[in-house]
């Protein structure tokens, strides 16, 4: 049986996707068009990310790429370990942290600037100390 779509799932797999997300490793494409690879940290695949000025992020991962018919009304922009990633490693540049919410309301209550991924993963930003990662160090020697 082909596996369906469903978005109660996958909201409550919000925190799991941040952690799956901190495996991966991520490299600046193209930086004019939001474009950067991510390298799966589970299977070593790499994927390419393309950030939306309008906020949110498509993928070409296998999840996203069987959602095609749901991407559609949200210009393909995916809610996934990879684009969560890429937030992620803009969010280190800022001197910053993303956190995901699968509830707007609680994503709401942290009173921090959000990103609306869809399929109910909302991430938040936060200050952090800047400390420097095995990613930033990949990036630097770019
Ligand atoms: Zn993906």
């Amino acid at each position: 049986m082909e596996e369906q779509f469903q978005p109660k799932k996958i909201k409550r797999h919000a925190k799991s996707l941040q952690q799956k997300a901190k495996g991966h490793t991520v490299l600046v494409d193209d930086p004019r068009y939001g474009r950067y690879k991510v390298i799966s940290g589970g299977s070593g695949n790499e994927y390419t990310v393309n950030v939306f000025q309008s906020g949110g992020a498509s993928c070409n991962c296998d999840w996203a790429l069987k959602r095609q018919d749901a991407l559609v009304e949200h210009q393909g922009a995916t809610a996934c370990s990879h684009t969560i990633a890429v937030f992620e490693f803009i969010a280190q540049g800022q001197g910053r942290h993303v956190s995901a919410w699968a509830d707007p309301l609680e994503a709401e209550r942290q009173h921090r600037p959000s990103i609306d991924l869809v399929d109910g993963v909302v991430l938040t930003t936060r200050k952090a100390p800047r400390r420097y990662t095995q990613t930033d160090f990949l990036f630097l020697m770019k």
